[in-house]
C-alpha cells in the first residue's frame, strides 16, 4: 500500500511541476494501451491530422522493446501519441526534433 501511495503522489507532483497532461505510467508500460493500435505513422514528427507536436498529445507511449538499430548503429523505438484530435500516430524516436525534449521543461499550456 505505501509504495503505490508514494508512487502515485510522486506522479501528481511531476504532473504539477512539469505541466503536462501525460501519464508516465503507461508512457513506460510494457504492453502497448489499446489506442496505439490505430496510430498511422506520421513521417513529419507532428500529427498528420491536425500538425500537433508530440507535447500537445494526451497520451504517449513508448515502445522500447523492440528498438531497431539505426544506419549509424544508434538505436531508435517508435514513440506512440495520442492527439488531441482523436488521432493516434506515431514516428521513429530517432525522427524526434532536437530541441523537442529540451524545452519541455518551458511548455506553458493555455
Ligand atoms: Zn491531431
Amino acid at each position: 500500500m505505501v509504495p503505490v501511495g508514494i508512487e502515485v503522489q510522486n506522479l501528481k507532483i511531476l504532473n504539477n511541476h512539469e505541466k503536462l497532461n501525460f501519464n508516465y505510467m503507461e508512457a513506460f508500460s510494457p504492453t502497448p494501451p489499446e489506442w496505439t493500435n490505430n496510430a498511422i505513422h506520421a513521417y513529419q514528427f507532428c500529427c498528420p491530422n491536425c500538425k500537433s507536436s508530440s507535447r500537445e498529445a494526451l497520451q504517449v507511449w513508448l515502445n522500447r522493446r523492440s528498438p531497431v538499430m539505426t544506419e549509424d548503429h544508434r538505436r531508435k523505438w517508435q514513440e506512440f501519441y495520442n492527439c488531441h484530435c482523436g488521432n493516434a500516430w506515431w514516428a521513429w524516436s530517432s525522427d524526434r526534433p532536437p530541441t523537442d525534449l529540451s524545452n519541455q521543461k518551458d511548455i506553458n499550456p493555455i
